[in-house]
C-alpha cells in the first residue's frame, strides 16, 4: 500500500465529486427526458447511462483511494476492476453489434445503446490506471496511463472547442460526449493528483527549481497552442485567411512563442544556477570555517589534557613527600603551598571552562549593583600581586582620586581586570613593567593595562578575543592557559554594556588592553544615578 503521508486528498476528492455530479445530472436528464442535461447542447453526442454508471464506479474508486481508513485495496481495486470490465463489455458489445446475423443483437434504442469504442478504450485506460495506483510498484504506470487519458480527453475537448466533429465523433451518432470528455479530464487530473510526491509526479511537485520550471513549461505547452489554434480557427471561420496562411501562421506563431518561452525559462534557470553557485560557495566557506573550528577544538582538547596533567606531577610529588612523614613544619608549609597553588590553577582552568560554556549558552547571570571601580581594580591587583612578584615585574597602578562607579557585578569586574593583569604578567619576560591606569570622563570609564612584554603578532591580533585562540607557545610563554581568558573578558565586558580592545605594535613591542565601561552618573544630591542605581545599595 502506498504511504499515506504522501497522498493528497483535496483535488482528487473535488474531481471525484464533480464527476459524480455530472453523471447524476445526466442520469436525471435521461429519466426526465431532458436532452441537454445529457449533452450540454442540442445536437451533440449524449452521455449514455452505461457511461454514467462507469463514471460513478470510477469516482468511487478515486474517492476510496483518498481515504486512508477505507480498505482501499478492496474498494479501490474492486471499483477500478468494474470500470475496466465495463469497458471490455462495451468493446465486446460493439464487436457483436458489428457482427453479421445471427450474432448481432440489434439493440437500437439510444438510451440503452453502448457508448463509443473510443470512450470504451478511455475507460479501459482509466480502470487500469486506478488499479495501478494501489501498488507502489505500479504507481508510475498508473500515472502514465492517467496522463495519456488526460491528453486524449483534451484532444476530444479540442474537437469541441474548434468545432471539429472528427475529433469527438469518430463514428456517426457514437461520439464522446462533452460531459464524458469533462469527466475524463477531471478523473485523469484526480488520479495524477493522488500521489503528487511519488512516481513521475515528482517532476512537477514541490518548491524546487526543476519542479517550478516544469510546471510553468507544461502550462505554456498547453496554453500557447490552444490560444494560437483558437485565433487561427476564428480567422478561418471568418474567412479572413485561407488554409495555407492559417498553417503558416500557426507554425510561425508556435515557433515564435516557444522560442520566447524557452528563452525566458533559460534566463530563469540561469538565475537559479547563479544562486546555486553562490550558495555552493557559501557552503564551502562555512565548511572551511567548520573544519578550522574543528581542528582548533582538537588542538584545544590536547591542550586541555596537557594543562590539566601539568599540576598533577607536583601534587603527586608533594603527596609522596608527605607520605614519608619526616618533614619539618617549614617543609610541610612549602609542600602545602605547592598543593594549594597547583589546585588553585586547576580550579581556575575549570572555572574558565565552565564560564565559557555558560557564556555560549547565554547563561551568565550578573548580580548588578553599583560598583566602585577603584575597589574592583584594587581587588584584581591583590589577586595577581603574587604572580607579578614571582615574575619580578614592576607594577604601576594609576587610580583617580574620585571613585567612578559602574552598574555591574563586582566579582565579574574583578575577574576581567585580573585576567588582563594576569596575561600582562604571563606574556612579559621576567623583570618587565606592567602599568594599570584607570581614567574616567562623564560618560565612560577606561581601564588600561599596558605591558612591555612579547607583544601580539598582527595576524593574531584580530582573533585574540576568539575562544581557543592562542599565540605560539614558546619558552617565554610557558605559564599555560587554554585560550579562553580573553573570550570571557570580552563577553563579560559586553554584558556590562562595555567593550575591550587590544593593541600591539607587533612581536616584542608590548601590548595594551583597554576595557571601557559606561559610567554611572552622580546625582546633584551625591547619590549615584543610572537606570537602577537609586534603588540599589551602594557598596562600601
Ligand atoms: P591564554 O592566555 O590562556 O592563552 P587568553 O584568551 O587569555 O588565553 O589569550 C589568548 C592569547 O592572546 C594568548 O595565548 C596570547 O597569545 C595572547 N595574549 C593575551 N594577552 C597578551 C599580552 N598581554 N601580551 C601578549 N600576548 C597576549
Amino acid at each position: 500500500m502506498p504511504p499515506a503521508n504522501t497522498s493528497s486528498t483535496s483535488l482528487p476528492v473535488f474531481c471525484a465529486t464533480a464527476c459524480v455530479a455530472i453523471s447524476v445530472i445526466s442520469l436525471a436528464g435521461w429519466a426526465a427526458g431532458i436532452d441537454w442535461l445529457t449533452s450540454l447542447a442540442p445536437g451533440l453526442p449524449r452521455l449514455v447511462p452505461m457511461t454514467a454508471t462507469l463514471f460513478l464506479l470510477a469516482s468511487l474508486a478515486l474517492w476510496s483511494q483518498t481515504r486512508a481508513s477505507a480498505p482501499r485495496s478492496v474498494q479501490g481495486v474492486a471499483a477500478a476492476a468494474l470500470v475496466a470490465a465495463g469497458a471490455v463489455a462495451i468493446l465486446g458489445g460493439h464487436a457483436v453489434q458489428q457482427a453479421p446475423a445471427p450474432f448481432a443483437l440489434g439493440v437500437d434504442s439510444y438510451a440503452f445503446t453502448l457508448s463509443s469504442p473510443v470512450t470504451a478504450a478511455m475507460f479501459l485506460a482509466l480502470g487500469a490506471s486506478l488499479a495501478c495506483m494501489q501498488w507502489p510498484r505500479m504507481l508510475r504506470w498508473g500515472q502514465w496511463l492517467a496522463l495519456g487519458l488526460l491528453l486524449m480527453a483534451l484532444l476530444t475537448m479540442a474537437g469541441y472547442v474548434f468545432r471539429d466533429t472528427f475529433l469527438y465523433a469518430l463514428l456517426p451518432g457514437k461520439g464522446t460526449s462533452l460531459p464524458t470528455t469533462l469527466s475524463f479530464i477531471l478523473l485523469a487530473l484526480g488520479v495524477l493528483a493522488l500521489r503528487p510526491a511519488e512516481g513521475m509526479m515528482v517532476a512537477v511537485h514541490g518548491s524546487g527549481p526543476a519542479a517550478w520550471v516544469t510546471r510553468r513549461l507544461l502550462l505554456s505547452a498547453l496554453i500557447v497552442p490552444v490560444l494560437l489554434g483558437a485565433a487561427t480557427s476564428m480567422a478561418l471561420h471568418a474567412k479572413a485567411i485561407d488554409i495555407g496562411t492559417a498553417i503558416a501562421f500557426l507554425v510561425w506563431g508556435m515557433a515564435a512563442l516557444f522560442t520566447a518561452v524557452v528563452w525566458v525559462f533559460a534566463l530563469v534557470l540561469q538565475r537559479y544556477d547563479a544562486a546555486r553557485r553562490q550558495a555552493e560557495r557559501e557552503r564551502e566557506t562555512a565548511l572551511a570555517a567548520l573544519r578550522e573550528a574543528d581542528a582548533r577544538k582538537d588542538d584545544f582538547m590536547a591542550l586541555l589534557a596537557h594543562e590539566l596533567r601539568n599540576p598533577l606531577a607536583p601534587i603527586r610529588a608533594a603527596a609522596e613527600f608527605l607520605k614519608l612523614g619526616n618533614c619539618d613544619p617549614a617543609q610541610m608549609r612549602r609542600t602545602s603551598d605547592i598543593i594549594k597553588r597547583q589546585t588553585d590553577y586547576m580550579v581556575h582552568l575549570v572555572e574558565d571552562l565552565l564560564d565559557v560554556s555558560r557564556a555560549r549558552r547565554g547563561l551568565i547571570a550578573l548580580d548588578k549593583v553599583p560598583v566602585d571601580l577603584v575597589d574592583a581594580v584594587s581587588d584584581a591587583v591583590e589577586q595577581v600581586k603574587l604572580q607579578i612578584a614571582r615574575r619580578g615585574h614592576r607594577l604601576d597602578v594609576d587610580l583617580p582620586d574620585r571613585h567612578p562607579s559602574v552598574l555591574g557585578d563586582h566579582k565579574r569586574l574583578v575577574q576581567v581586570v585580573a585576567n588582563l593583569l594576569g596575561n600582562a604578567a604571563k606574556y612579559t619576560p621576567e623583570g618587565g613593567h606592567v602599568r594599570l591606569q584607570l581614567r574616567a570622563d562623564d560618560q565612560q570609564i577606561a581601564v588600561e593595562v599596558r605591558d612591555d612584554g612579547i607583544g601580539i603578532d598582527a595576524a593574531l591580533l584580530p582573533r585574540v578575543f576568539d575562544s581557543f585562540t592562542q599565540g605560539t607557545r614558546t619558552a617565554g610563554r610557558a605559564e599555560g592557559g587554554l585560550g579562553l581568558g580573553l573570550a570571557l573578558v570580552k563577553r563579560l565586558a559586553e554584558l556590562h554594556g562595555g567593550d575591550v580592545t587590544a593593541h600591539s605594535e607587533g612581536n616584542g613591542q608590548g601590548s595594551t588592553f583597554v576595557l571601557t565601561l559606561p559610567r554611572m552618573q552622580r546625582m546633584p544630591d551625591g547619590q549615584l544615578g543610572g537606570r537602577t542605581a537609586a534603588r540599589l545599595p551602594l557598596r562600601s
